[in-house]
């Protein structure tokens, strides 16, 4: 499968543009040293356990790199070389550097992200990709790898040299499916494989026997909330006996995204987290039937999000709270139990929606919103 673009779409032009934007070039990165890593809270064996993400420097998501191409919420690309090749061995290096810093004997887990597709050889060479997992392989402490790939690079050979060379390690791969919809994942995120393209990946990944990781979100834009709550329930059905592991990413803010310039506008507004009570609402008698472990997340990125779900100032730690109580035992007493003032503004914000949206197509939709936009300042 190869990834095509749409250049007859004013969405995908805005894109293209964004990512040219000469106020924000590429700085001159070093090439041996990782973007940044993290300790943060990964879950093994139904047990809460610390990883550590290495955020390698990248040279572009492949998909990004194309004209047109590159999805409406991901900054990751302005973290990159853009395109600028990276010396063989530069990855290794980078890796081995910041993997001497660590002690893994608290780590079980290692995600390796590179702001792309950890399994396109375009971005990381073979040498650089094998040698890396064998000196995770050689870890004993290591338990469980997880990496992110779009769907055309889960490819047979791809899974032949993480099998062979993981013997005593577990593979996870995460795929951003982000919704089980077409046309959502089309028109809203462009993200440029279908949902054939997933579960022909998803076959893949099975066969040899490793986990798959598939992300869904949660208010793209120019959904609805209630229309948000209703895409991500049907992408879980959808999702059912197929995925091992779903998590919920709620839209942030990265800069020079699209996301981030129709938020700049005040078209597009980020979720709150009682979008995510709604959700867990309306699945709440589903989850045991859905045959994977569900999660919430999107909170890891780098470069990291301006803005991410919030509530108030008030709520706000009893949302992060319930959302870790999720995560680590599954229990959705926490969140179903939140409750604040500020639940008015969401449900006002819903109601609004509502009475602006009615009747018309998702295309019809973003035509208008475009034309609003262009004519403003002139009709005013
Ligand atoms: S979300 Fe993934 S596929 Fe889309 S542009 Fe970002 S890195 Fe590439
Ligand atoms: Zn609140």
């Amino acid at each position: 499968m190869e990834a095509t673009t749409n250049g007859h779409r004013v969405l995908t032009h805005m894109i293209q543009k964004l990512k040219k934007n000469n106020s924000y070039k590429s700085k001159n990165y070093e090439m041996t040293t990782v973007a940044s890593s993290s300790i943060s809270t990964g879950y093994l064996d139904g047990k809460q356990v610390k990883r550590i993400i290495f955020y390698l420097r990248g040279v572009g998501c492949s998909w990004c790199k194309l004209d047109y191409g590159g999805c409406s919420m991901c900054g990751h690309f302005h973290g990159t070389t853009k395109g600028d090749l990276m010396p063989e061995g530069a990855h290794l290096q980078q890796f081995k550097t910041e993997y001497a810093k660590y002690d893994f004997k608290e780590f079980p887990i290692v995600c390796i992200y590179n702001a792309g597709s950890l399994l396109s050889r375009e971005e990381i060479r073979d040498y650089d990709f094998a040698e890396i997992l064998k000196i995770i392989d050689a870890d004993a402490n290591i338990k469980h790898i997880i990496v992110e790939s779009r769907p055309e690079f889960v490819t047979e050979s791809a899974m032949q040299v993480m099998s062979s060379l993981l013997k005593s390690t577990s593979v996870e791969i995460g795929i951003g499916l982000e919704s089980g919809s077409e046309i959502v994942r089309d028109l809203c995120i462009n993200k440029g494989f279908s949902f054939g393209d997933y579960v022909k990946a998803a076959e893949v990944v099975k066969k040899y026997n490793f986990k798959l990781l598939t992300y869904i979100t949660v208010k793209p834009l120019f959904l609805t909330i209630n229309e948000s709550i209703a895409d991500v329930v049907e992408s879980l059905k959808k999702l059912k006996h197929l995925a091992d592991v779903v998590s919920l990413e709620p839209t942030s803010i990265q800069k020079w995204t699209l996301v981030d310039y129709f938020y700049s506008q005040g078209i597009y507004r980020i979720p709150s987290g009682w979008i995510l009570k709604d959700i867990i609402e309306e699945i709440k008698d589903d989850l045991n039937d859905f045959g994977f472990e569900l999660r919430i997340g999107g909170f890891e990125f780098y470069p990291t999000p301006q803005l991410y779900v919030s509530n108030c100032y008030r709520c706000n730690g009893d949302l992060y709270n319930a959302i870790n109580v999720f995560n680590v035992n599954k229990s959705i007493d926490e969140m179903l139990r939140l409750k604040c003032e500020c639940v008015k503004t969401y449900e006002m914000e819903k109601y609004n929606e509502q009475s602006l949206n009615t009747n018309s197509s998702l295309h019809a939709r973003v035509s208008e919103i475009i034309a609003d936009k262009l004519l403003s300042s002139y009709l005013k």
